[in-house]
């Protein structure tokens, strides 16, 4: 995987600023991984593609996680200071290839939710439906051996349906993080769900709008090209912006 210089980097939020997170999460990793065919990169598991967003984040902008939180209970502001390495699952991610597993009398194959499967999915869509879809992409076949014959999603208990779609979160534990968090002012304890792609996303937007203030105010000031500002160090940029306030 490779660094991301300041040009390509903007080049990426310019090319994703109005896409959704599913492919900003893949503009992000095919920039990084060039010699990875995009299409292998959209068939990585999430978690599988969240662990890499991890490892590029924190070469983009360092091992710090800094976000905030709100208490549920009494509304008071938490500033969360976490690490890249909190947020990493220590399981070693292969490739997403089909899985069995049984429940009482049912055999179920099944994949890995991968990014092919969230693309697609319209924004309007109720969470409901999503999910729905998603089973019915991902869940390949049920065989009820009691029987010796294959059924439908639809066929299939409550309970084992549920305990289908726990087994398949377990198997890729880096989708799906949740952060224990507790109240200094109340004590309420509550967990919360990180999401890489948007937290990234968000810092990159905040970096960007304040990365092409600095290359106007040094371009105004120096006649510099776009190019080469973005081409120095961040520190060299912030000695010319200090030598230009005197
Ligand atoms: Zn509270």
């Amino acid at each position: 995987m490779n660094n991301l210089s300041a040009s390509e980097l903007l080049n990426i939020w310019e090319q994703g600023r109005s896409k959704t997170l599913a492919s900003q999460a893949l503009l992000l990793l095919s920039a990084s991984c060039p010699e990875t065919p995009i299409d292998t990169l959209a068939e990585l598991s999430i978690g599988h593609r969240d662990a890499l967003l991890l490892t590029l984040r924190e070469k983009t902008f360092g091992q710090p996680l800094n976000g905030i939180s709100t208490c549920p209970e009494c509304g008071e502001q938490l500033e969360l200071t976490m690490k890249v390495a909190d947020i990493l699952v220590e399981k070693k991610i292969g490739p997403n290839r089909e899985l069995t597993t049984t429940i009482d009398s049912y055999e179920v194959k099944f994949r890995l939710p991968d990014s092919t499967d969230i693309a697609f999915l319209d924004e309007t869509i109720d969470m409901a439906t999503a999910r729905q879809e998603i089973n019915d992409r991902c869940i390949l076949s049920i065989c009820d051996t009691s029987e010796s014959k294959e059924i439908s999603i639809d066929g299939l208990p409550v309970e084992v349906m549920n305990e289908i779609l726990d087994r398949i979160a377990k198997a890729d534990p880096q989708a799906d993080i949740l952060i224990d968090l507790s109240c200094p002012s109340c004590s309420k304890e509550w967990q919360m769900g990180f999401d890489i792609v948007s937290f990234f996303w968000s810092e990159i937007n905040t970096w960007a709008y304040r990365i092409l203030y600095e290359v106007r105010n040094l371009a105004m000031a120096y006649g510099w090209s776009e190019r080469d500002i973005l081409a120095m160090s961040p520190w060299r940029r912030q000695i010319y912006l200090e030598m230009m306030n005197g």
